[in-house]
């Protein structure tokens, strides 16, 4: 069986990773256009938390991002922190709209969950000038890309996964290699490969500073959409969701956001050291897609298309999840195949 995936972002390996790990003896390569530290991920903290999912079902989005987080927990208890950048964070997160009186549907996923008392929400109203309603407080993981994909890369290759840097214009090109199926990783290249013109660009714009003493993760779920999400060696500070946009320039005036809006915040990081700013592009989309396909190639070959994109916002949160369901849907394409045998 010959199986190629496209996408090298967190989707793609850790996709091709659990295939490869699932099935040994298939041939399983990656095609992409950019690897690590070039994919979307890559700027990003990695912070383990749903977001920006559009209508995707809860119970999809609780299921994958329950596995990951069992999966981050593995790899904190194997004291692999420092190979695959996984760790332990304590997380405010507090938002301006009463969402609802319940907890949110991942709060048992995470560590401590508790809501954050109304004279609490009003000190740090006072603290920040802001005019937040409600928050919690919790327990969870960060998993830096930047850290963990080329680790896993690395495990794919140990394991015989192949590589390929090419940009692939259309699936049927694939196809007409010989490839039995297909696992499409591509993120928002989904916009032009499938073509998929559901998926729109949610732009982020971060820094990424120096603040050894920033141990704690903020999370603004206001208008202002600030946060700081300290990761191992450096600490990331936001941020934007700008729809519909495809800048991949830094904007002057996102930059004075960010800084103004985290050191209001946290006046300690007027100090910090800047190491850069970066923009990437979250694959948006009404839901995420994780389905399989039948196409016909030119050839008449029939060919299957596993489709794992449009993540949006959660990626490295949704990644070992969507995974697992990826060798699902392989085993029970095998048994189909069996069936029509018989
Ligand atoms: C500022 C910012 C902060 C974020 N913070 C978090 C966070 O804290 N937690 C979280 O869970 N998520 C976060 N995200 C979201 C997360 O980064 C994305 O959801 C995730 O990276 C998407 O991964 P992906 O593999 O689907 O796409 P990508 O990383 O974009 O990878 C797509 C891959 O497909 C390849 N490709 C596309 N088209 C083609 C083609 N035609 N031919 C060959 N190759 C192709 C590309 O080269 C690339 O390798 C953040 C995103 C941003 C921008």
């Amino acid at each position: 069986m010959r199986v190629a995936i496209v996408g090298a972002g967190v989707i793609g390996v850790t996709s091709a990773f659990t295939v490869k790990n699932a099935f040994p003896s298939y041939d399983v390569k990656i095609f992409a256009d950019a690897f690590s530290p070039d994919t979307t991920g890559d700027g990003s903290a990695g912070l383990w938390g749903p977001i920006y999912l559009g209508d995707t079902p809860i119970d999809n989005i609780t299921r994958w991002a329950g596995c990951t987080h069992q999966w981050f927990e593995q790899l904190w208890k194997a004291g692999l922190s420092s190979k695959t950048g996984v760790s332990l964070l304590p997380v405010t997160r507090v938002t301006s709209d009463y969402k609802d009186d319940i907890d949110p549907k991942w709060a048992k996923l995470v560590y401590g969950f508790q809501e954050i008392t109304d004279e609490k929400i009003q000190r740090l109203n006072e603290e920040h000038k802001s005019n937040y309603k409600q928050g919690w407080n919790f327990i969870t993981y960060t998993a830096e890309p930047v850290l963990l994909l080329p680790w896993l890369m690395e495990k794919f290759i140990a394991l015989g996964g192949k590589v390929e840097k090419r940009k692939i214009r259309t699936l049927d090109e694939l196809a007409e290699e010989g490839y039995d199926l297909i696992i499409n990783c591509s993120g928002l290249g989904a916009r032009e490969l499938v073509p998929d013109k559901t998926m729109t660009p949610i732009r982020g714009q971060v820094y990424r500073v120096k603040a050894p003493w920033a141990l704690h993760c903020f999370i603004a779920d206001d208008e202002s959409c600030n946060y700081i999400i300290p990761n191992i060696h450096s600490v990331v500070l936001g941020g934007t969701h700008q729809e519909g946009d495809f800048d991949y320039f830094v904007r002057e005036e996102d930059s004075k956001h960010i800084y103004d809006g985290c050191c209001r915040i946290m006046p300690s990081l007027k100090t910090c050291q800047i190491i850069r700013s970066w923009v990437g592009l979250r694959p948006g989309r009404p839901q995420v897609r994780l389905e399989c396909e039948t196409l016909n190639s030119p050839m008449g070959k029939e060919i299957k298309v596993i489709h794992n994109y449009g993540h949006g916002g959660s990626g490295v949160t949704l990644c070992w999840g969507c995974a697992t369901d990826v060798v699902e849907m392989i085993r029970n394409l095998k048994v189909q195949e069996l069936n029509s045998k018989l």
